[in-house]
């Protein structure tokens, strides 16, 4: 099991860690602020740093096949000679990456609160957000944007919190997404709190308040099937 540092604290940007394996498919450390792809939020870029200053590009992280492995991707391949279990690295993320990661994922629980519908599809990059909502209705832009800028502007307090699996069992309406299941099996599901506004079991990373999401747009709505909508995002600047 990596030690996963992002899910305390989103604003980490880099940690100490060693090695513990390395191989063709990428680098597993003992402790990490590299968010692995999923829930929609698409895995961290940066670099490890070695002892001689050395850097070491890693160009995506997803989960392994263990539950709680994190893997990070080299960008090529060949660096992976240049580690060895128990090799100290500082593991540093893209934070301009991250960051945005972090904005459009928070604006999506904002989505979901105005949208009172199951969300069916949800993908978070560093330039747009999505989400499917499985509805029928039509969806109004400027009412949307409308909405989002108006939470942004409250600068709701955005905290999480963990809960055991039997309490999550004895309140199923907090489960809001059909494709986005709560990580089950640890024992605990980790809540994220907007307060006032949203409330649901996400393990994602996300700005600490509201006002950090800026100006966001509705960049489009589509009909993606009789019975989904897609909403997309973007940052106004
Ligand atoms: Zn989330």
């Amino acid at each position: 099991m990596t030690e996963e540092l992002f899910r305390e604290d989103a604003a980490l940007a880099e940690c100490g860690a060693r090695v513990v394996a390395v191989d063709g498919h990428g680098v597993r450390l003992d402790r990490t602020v590299f968010y692995p792809q999923g829930g929609g939020q698409a895995g961290d870029r940066g670099e490890l740093v070695l002892a001689d200053g050395g850097t070491i590009p890693v160009a995506d992280t997803r989960k392994g096949e263990a539950p709680g492995e994190i893997v990070h991707v080299l960008a090529d391949p060949a660096d992976a000679a240049r580690l060895a279990p128990g090799t100290a690295v500082r593991a540093r993320i893209d934070v301009a990456r991250r960051r945005a990661h972090m904005r459009f994922h928070t604006a999506t629980h904002l989505l979901c609160a105005l949208v009172p519908h199951p969300v069916d599809g949800c993908s978070i990059t560093a330039d747009y957000a999505r989400l499917d909502f499985h509805m029928t209705d039509p969806l109004d832009k400027a009412a949307l944007e409308a909405g989002l800028a108006r939470l942004v502007a409250e600068a709701h307090p955005v905290s999480h919190r963990w809960i055991s699996d039997a309490e999550l069992d004895a309140n199923p309406g907090l489960v809001r997404s059909m494709s986005v299941q709560p990580p089950r099996g640890t024992g605990r599901v980790r809540l994220l709190e907007i307060a006032g506004v949203d409330l649901q079991p996400c393990g994602g990373t996300h700005v600490a308040n509201t006002a950090e999401i800026g100006a966001v747009v509705v960049r489009k709505i589509e009909k993606k099937s009789a019975r989904t909508r897609r909403v997309v995002l973007a940052f106004r600047d």
